[in-house]
């Protein structure tokens, strides 16, 4: 059944409350308020039960897909089940019910937490220090990079080019044009990555740094790392690592010993966080200890005071390059991070990585005789398969089959991105899904593969079960095209 929007649902005088009487005299809108700030709108706001205003959001949280309900494979985003004791930490009164501006004496336990947090974060990814400001990848992207411009200011020789391989994320070129640079495409090679001979041709003295994420977003693991690092360090540029999948990473092989001197962690994806629509995300930065200096302030720092161990947050700090946030970051996302942190210990970070590692070649190999596979495997923790032979033998397009996988019950993968894959259909299935998820997603994209080529019509007007079919489909294709073709 179609849901009514809840204006639709509203009848005169079925209201959910009621105010005692004025004990004051009345006065006319707009003498409190002035007239001009006053919204129409609100003359129209819904009269209806406060049962069916229960009913009517409980149908539509049912219309909703979300890691709760299934699984969730799209591709680069790391979208885990997420333990509820994380929300339950997260509301601990110590926490939710802290005001920002209150004095650091009686906040101790809250920057305790953010400076162990911090530690904790320095350590996986070998990092000497971290900031928990930003509040998501593609903002601790532009801290890093606020970072990497400060650094090259310093020693006077400020640089202009950011590379950029062009298998990554389309914030990378986004934010290296934010930080004012101008951003140089690198290629890949056919094995899926950084293409050597093409980095050392575009690495010249005006590179500051070059963007990296490994493993990248093919799911492969950047192999040449290490000779990546000299040749840019010889350069005198820095290596920026774009940390958003460092789910294939936790406990087993560290950024910082790669040679990385920045890299941004997702918490929101990495360590648990319920995240898409938006937010709210984290994107704490770690660094090198030549960076350390210029991180934004405030900075959670530890100290001794008649034999006690203290917390405070120290601005005073010459070279930092501002702040990034207001206040302290996303908090809650932090409490969240650390709990998981703290549940799994180290070695039960490693275990997430390594059955991450496993679920995706899992469900790779079931999925192999039926897509087209661009690049070799093995994989890290995740893949991108093609659908060009459902293309080219049936018209059938991964927009298409991402469509169709929606009457299976699933949401669909990643679509179209990385750039450098046709069709693409890139698939993350987290190391939270069982061996029967798996199979059943894997059964549902074979299905699939077979409608393509025995009923294609099944699969390109698909979705059939949805509360909504197509939207727009005409428009989307079109972004899409623009989007393949640049
Ligand atoms: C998600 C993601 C980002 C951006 O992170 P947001 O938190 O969405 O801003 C950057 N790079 C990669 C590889 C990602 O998967």
């Amino acid at each position: 059944m179609k849901e009514q929007l809840i204006f639709d649902l509203s009848r005169s005088g079925r209201k959910g409350y009621r105010f005692s009487p004025l004990d004051i005299p009345e006065r006319p809108a707009g003498e409190l308020i002035p007239s001009k700030f006053l919204r129409k709108e609100a003359a129209s706001i819904p009269e209806i039960p406060e049962s069916e205003v229960v009913r009517h959001f409980v149908r539509l949280s049912n219309l909703n897909y979300h890691v709760d309900k299934n699984m969730y494979p799209l591709g680069s985003c790391t979208m885990k089940y997420n333990p509820k004791i994380n929300d339950y930490t997260c509301d601990l009164p110590g926490f939710s019910a802290l005001h920002p501006m209150q004095p650091e004496s009686t906040a101790q336990g809250a920057l305790q937490m953010m400076h162990e947090l911090a530690e904790m974060l320095s350590e996986i990814a070998g990092m000497a220090t971290v900031s928990l400001q930003p509040a998501a990848g593609a903002h601790g992207e532009l801290t890093g990079i606020l970072l990497i411009k400060k650094y090259h200011a310093k020693l006077g020789r400020p640089r202009h080019k950011l590379l950029v391989v062009d298998s990554a994320h389309g914030t990378n070129p986004a934010s290296a044009a934010l930080g004012g640079y101008q951003t140089v495409s690198v290629s890949s090679n056919a094995a899926g990555r950084t293409n050597l001979d093409d980095l050392r041709a575009k690495l010249d003295e005006d590179v500051a740094a070059l963007m990296l994420t490994n493993p990248n977003t093919l799911g492969l693991f950047e192999s040449e790392i290490l000779t990546i690092a000299k040749m840019v360090h010889d350069n005198g540029s820095l290596l920026y690592m774009d940390g958003a999948n460092m789910n294939a990473l936790l406990g087993l092989t560290r950024p910082g010993d790669m040679g990385f001197d920045v890299v941004h962690y997702n918490l929101h994806k990495s360590f648990s966080t319920p995240h898409g629509g938006g937010g709210p995300g984290s994107g704490p930065v770690g660094v090198s200890a030549r960076l350390a200096e210029f991180l934004p302030v405030p900075v959670v720092e530890k100290y001794e005071e008649n034999d006690a161990t203290r917390y405070r947050l120290n601005s005073d700090r010459p070279d930092n390059i501002g702040r990034m946030m207001n206040f302290y970051g996303n908090f809650s996302v932090l409490v969240r991070a650390y709990t998981y942190i703290r549940m799994l210990g180290a070695e039960g970070l490693r275990r997430v990585s390594e059955n991450a590692i496993i679920n995706a070649n899992y469900l790779l190999i079931r999925l192999l005789d039926h897509y087209t596979l661009p690049y070799p495997k093995p994989v890290m923790h995740e893949f991108c398969l093609s659908g060009d032979r459902q293309k080219k033998a049936h018209n059938v397009r991964t927009l298409d089959i991402a469509k169709r996988i929606l009457d299976y019950g699933f949401h669909s993968p990643t679509v179209y991105f990385p750039l450098i894959v046709s069709e693409a259909l890139m698939i993350e299935p987290t190391e939270t899904e069982s061996k029967e998820t798996l199979d059943a997603f894997a059964d549902a994209l074979i299905a699939i593969a077979e409608e393509a080529s025995s009923n294609p019509e099944k699969v390109l007007s698909a979705p059939e079960t949805t509360p909504v079919r197509r939207l727009d489909d005409a428009l989307a294709s079109r972004q899409l095209n623009i989007c393949c073709t640049l």
